[in-house]
């Protein structure tokens, strides 16, 4: 045990099979980014256990904990909402009123890595959901449902395909 519980791809926990740790304490090998990671948020508490439930009762298919990374709060009344992660070349984008503001950024590939919004959770939702399709598991809730999109969305689709119409 060192900066948390380590345990493999499916939370087991090294050493220790039958044995699983979620949430805060556990260090674990997310498949995608091939690295140890521990991460102290909400959201990863609750998809990892999700997931450790899912192996638990179907152990003949374990569950990797591969999530894409999101956390939110509410600082001084204003929603923060970051997920993937928030490094490399940053874009900053706004709505029209400049009300709703975020940042993507950009991996070496130029493909949207990581994107940190203020008060703007559509935007968010659609990060989320390039994101999430980059990953192999696209789920189209969020701009399907939208009614209406901004230019600042718009962007923020193009910019996961072709950064260089920004
Ligand atoms: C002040 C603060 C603000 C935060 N704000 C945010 C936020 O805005 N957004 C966000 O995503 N995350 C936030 N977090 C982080 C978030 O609370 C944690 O990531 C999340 O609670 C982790 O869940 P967990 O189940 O892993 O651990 P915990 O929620 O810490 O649960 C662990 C439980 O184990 C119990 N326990 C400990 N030792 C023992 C023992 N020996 N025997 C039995 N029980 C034991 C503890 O009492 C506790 O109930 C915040 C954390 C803090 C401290």
């Amino acid at each position: 045990m060192a900066n948390g519980v380590l345990c493999d791809e499916y939370s087991r926990v090294v050493g220790w099979p039958d044995v699983y740790a979620v949430g805060d304490v556990a260090r674990w090998t997310h498949p995608r980014h091939g690295q140890q990671i521990r991460i102290e948020h909400w959201t990863n508490a609750v998809e990892q256990a999700e997931c450790v439930v899912r192996t638990v009762l179907n152990p003949a298919a374990p569950q990797q904990h591969a999530p894409i990374e999101y956390v939110w709060t509410e600082q001084y009344a204003r929603k923060i909402q970051i997920t993937g992660r928030p490094s490399g070349r940053p874009v900053a984008v706004a709505d029209g009123s400049g009300a709703r503001v975020g940042v993507l950024y950009g991996d070496v590939h130029d493909q949207l890595a990581g994107a940190v919004t203020l008060d703007w959770p559509r935007a968010m939702l659609a990060a989320r959901s390039v994101l999430a399709r980059r990953a192999g598991g696209y789920r189209p809730r969020p701009l399907a449902r939208a009614g209406r999109r901004s230019r600042a969305l718009d962007r923020l689709q193009i910019y996961a395909y072709d950064p260089s119409k920004l």
